[in-house]
């Protein structure tokens, strides 16, 4: 069984100007932007009410208020957009394998392992963007079809909110059907060439012919557009670098409120990610914990230990004490995580056994581990954690 659309381009809608919108919900429905103020500001992102006026990004913000008086201007955060975009990737790479990213909201996707798993394509990335949905709050689109370049092109249709499949079997005549500006790398220049040779769509790219092309455009930059007009791309999703971080988290299906609870489904989550970084054979340098609370806003903190660690017991003395400072006590939590960070492989990791903790931790850890692998997670534990009902959300675990 394989896939017959294997590819999936994912990208985010505005993707700026809906992480404003979760900490902001005021804004949403509204025409907003994100960008700069001032004589000099320009437009990083436009939400699809002020793309009604005509206002996108890269637009002086001067010439946008113009056009729409009523946006709202929003000055960019970054570091925040940035966060949301990893806790974004990290979902999407619990369920895919092979992720390439792109930028910080879009990325593509191989499928073609996931035969067992799901029907098809299609399901892949509905599935992915309602957990987004539900678990970040955002929403995403996604294009579907053969290749990367057919993919991305599709994601464009799909927008807002939106999959479009462009069907191998007649991914011809849909491609031939776009116009030629939606094909990625057709810039300024090339258009005006493009338009002197009365070309509007990509049907009347393909058309033109290779030769013709080449002649217009150069041997090599004529040659890949040909390709591109019969929808031949043959480059591989390319993941970059290994995980660069383990995470074991949850979503409540009832918000959590009292701190024992919290504190000890901090310790289970705690523990959990000490198996999965046996598991991938690393040891973590950073602890991370994340909290989101009703309201969908979310914290980290996090904490880099004195020397790496997958043993149980060290990831919950330094999550518990990350909650601790994060004094959140009488909030009502949605999310808890505890993710390690800064991973090395743990033949590779300098063990400090003499200086900051007894050997008996590692040798113990060894144990249980051991025990786990053997007879379950649950099989062997810290009392704490053992004793505690299993909870009824949904775990969520990854590598
Ligand atoms: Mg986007």
């Amino acid at each position: 069984m394989r896939f017959t659309e294997p590819i999936i381009h994912i990208d985010m809608d505005a993707f700026f100007v809906e992480c404003e919108r979760l900490a902001h919900p005021e804004l949403r429905g509204r025409p907003v932007a994100v960008g700069g103020g001032g004589n000099r500001g320009v437009i990083a992102a436009a939400s699809y009410e002020a793309r009604r006026f005509g206002v996108h990004s890269a637009m002086p913000t001067v010439r946008a208020r113009r056009i729409c008086p009523q946006l709202v201007l929003v000055p960019s955060d970054h570091g925040r957009y940035t966060e949301i975009s990893r806790e974004v990737f990290a979902l999407i790479e619990q369920e895919v394998p092979v992720v390439e990213r792109l930028s910080i909201d879009e990325a593509f996707l191989d499928v073609s392992g996931l035969t067992l798993l799901h029907p098809d394509s299609r399901t892949v990335a509905e599935h992915l963007r309602s957990r987004i949905r539900e678990e970040v709050g955002l929403p995403s689109s996604c294009g579907i079809a053969s290749n990367k370049f057919l993919a991305k092109l599709a994601s464009g249709k799909a927008k807002p909110d939106g999959v479009f499949v462009i069907d191998t079997d007649r991914q011809l005549a849909i491609l031939h059907s776009f116009d030629v500006r939606a094909m990625w790398g057709v810039g300024e220049a090339t258009y005006a060439g493009l338009e002197r040779l009365g070309v509007q769509t990509i049907g009347d790219l393909a058309s033109v012919g290779e030769r013709a092309l080449q002649r217009n455009f150069g041997t090599s930059a004529g040659a890949s557009l040909f390709r591109l007009s019969m929808g031949i791309d043959d480059r591989s999703v390319e993941p970059h670098g290994e995980a660069k971080s383990v995470s074991n988290e949850q979503t409540y299906e009832a918000d959590l409120q009292s701190d024992e609870e919290i504190r000890s489904e901090v310790m289970r989550h705690a523990d959990r990610l000490s198996s999965r970084l046996r598991h991938a054979g690393v040891e973590a340098k950073t602890v991370v914990l994340k909290v989101r609370f009703d309201s969908f806003e979310t914290i980290t903190r996090s904490v880099t230990l004195a020397s790496p660690t997958a043993v149980g017991q060290d990831l919950m003395v330094a999550a518990v004490q990350l909650l601790e400072r994060a004094a959140i006590s009488g909030r009502r939590v949605r999310l808890i995580g505890v993710a390690g960070a800064g991973l090395i492989p743990n033949t590779e990791a300098v063990h400090q056994l003499a200086t900051d903790r007894p050997a008996t931790w590692d040798d113990l850890a060894e144990a249980v581990g051991a025990i786990r692998d053997r007879f379950g997670h649950e099989s062997v534990g810290p009392a704490v954690v053992h004793h505690k009902k299993e909870n009824p959300g949904v775990d969520i675990d990854a590598v």
